[in-house]
């Protein structure tokens, strides 16, 4: 098993060095190319979510670790920001607490979408735990 595990600040390009890092790092699993776009955007759309609704565009750290046992892959993206009370209705194709207009409430559905498997532990004031899995290659 290889694990790697970072902290980043939730402010700036953060979420570009979060998705490219991880890139680098699962291409030791020789991934199509349609499979590393998969991890990128679900990576992506994981700490934007943090960013942006965990900690509400404020400081604060999101953990990204990422571990490769044979041909699986787990990424956790963990904050400890507002946390979500119904994680169900969050979940929910164009669910969005976003008043801008500007967020279509998709992210959930693109992660589900293109990883094998997601799963999202939080509560309110507790921050929020997002655990997805794919297996790379053949
Ligand atoms: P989009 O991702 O399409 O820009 P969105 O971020 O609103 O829009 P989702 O990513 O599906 O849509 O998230 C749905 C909702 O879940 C968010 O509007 C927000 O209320 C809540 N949410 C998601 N991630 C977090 C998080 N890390 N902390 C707190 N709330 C979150
Ligand atoms: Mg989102």
């Amino acid at each position: 098993m290889e694990r790697f595990r970072m902290e980043l600040e939730s402010r700036s390009k953060n979420e570009e060095f979060a998705r490219v890092v991880v890139a680098v790092f699962i291409s030791r699993l020789d991934p199509t190319l349609e499979e590393l776009n998969d991890v990128k955007t679900a990576v992506s759309e994981a700490v934007t979510n943090a960013e942006i609704h965990g900690y509400q565009g404020a400081e604060g750290i999101i953990q990204v670790e990422v571990e490769i046992e044979g041909r699986e892959l787990t990424v956790k993206i963990r904050d400890k920001g507002i946390g979500i009370s119904n994680v169900e209705e969050a979940r929910q194709p164009m669910f969005t607490t976003d008043k801008s207009g500007e967020r279509s409430g998709m992210g959930f559905s693109f992660m589900e979408a293109f990883m094998d498997q997601v799963t999202v532990e939080s509560s309110p004031g507790q921050g929020t735990l997002v655990v997805m899995k794919k297996k790379i290659g053949r």
